[in-house]
């Protein structure tokens, strides 16, 4: 299982690690594999990287090959071999059905617009979308629980509206502009409904968007809470294990941080698709009028 684990994780560094050495050596004898959902290998070259991905192809995790578990997330097409913007084509076509078919793609493309953030890999398996040998063998060993799927347990005092979108966020599943945009679904502008600055995804609306920076600034002012640094959607859910105090006091943190989240989706929403002001003081007092959530506290 270790060796299993070793080796995954070698087919995740060959994915994320495209400027190191090593990876440009393998790239440079084996060939380069013309699909996101395959590794290279070259068959003619007995060496170790031949060794590893022989076995890639018979280590089965929930039944599907380890490269299936990993992800390619488009942004802005600019990054890695199969930048979209720039086809790199063995051969022109060369009948009238291919200059067909490179047409009706051509045209297909046309009406996607891409992300203003860069291309990356996820492990799909974690939330973070980073690789852990530690997930992979409790995957592979059957004894993944939720809490290894989702960053934080549900908070049992929270409305279970709450906690159902936290999870969903944590999946990456709620419909921001550059999820809908992946999705190919029109939407009139990707960027944040909110601050309307940058592309609008989960990590940039609960972590980066001024205004939401405002209402977990105040929130921690409020609650006499140590200030909030959070670079990812993981690391909200992780704030409230680095206060201080007991179970409890963490428990009630959680509590606001999943209701502040759900405070901060609905803000969003109704600026778009209501007459919400979509800014920090009404959220803040969406916040404030939550007579649960002050009994609590
Ligand atoms: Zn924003």
């Amino acid at each position: 299982m270790v060796n299993d684990a070793l080796l995954a994780k070698w087919v995740w560094r060959y994915r994320v690690e495209e400027e190191n050495i090593w990876r440009r050596v393998v790239t440079t004898c084996h060939g380069r594999s013309r699909k996101w959902s395959s590794l290279p290998s070259n068959p003619a070259l007995s060496r170790v990287w031949k060794n590893i991905m022989s076995m890639e192809f018979k280590v089965l995790v929930e039944g599907k090959r380890i490269h299936n578990h990993i992800k390619g997330v488009l942004g802005d097409g600019s990054e890695g071999e199969e930048d979209i913007k720039n086809w790199k084509w063995t051969r022109p076509p060369s009948s009238p059905d291919e200059v067909s078919e490179l047409g009706n793609c051509s045209v297909q493309l046309g009406g996607i617009f891409t992300a203003s953030v860069k291309d990356k890999w996820m492990w799909k398996p974690d939330v973070s979308g980073q690789f852990s040998t530690k997930l992979f063998t409790r995957i592979a060993l059957g004894t993944l629980n939720e809490e290894d799927l989702y960053p934080t347990k549900s908070c049992g005092w929270v409305p279970a509206k709450c906690n159902i979108l936290i999870w969903r966020a944590a999946l990456d599943r709620i419909p921001t502009r550059q999820a809908l945009v992946r999705r190919n679904i029109a939407v009139e502008s990707y960027v944040c409904a909110l601050c309307g600055e940058v592309t609008e995804t989960v990590d940039h609306i609960f972590t980066a968007c001024s205004i939401s920076l405002k209402v977990w600034n105040r929130s921690c002012v409020w609650a006499k809470l140590p200030p909030f640094f959070a670079f990812s959607f993981k690391d909200i859910l992780d704030y409230h294990k680095s206060v201080g105090g007991d179970k409890k006091t963490k428990e009630l943190v959680c509590g606001l941080v999943v209701v502040a989240v759900w405070c901060i989706w609905k803000a969003r929403n109704e600026k778009i698709f209501a007459d919400g002001r979509g800014d920090s003081e009404e959220i803040l007092g969406s916040l404030d009028h939550l007579d649960f959530f002050l009994v609590k506290m």
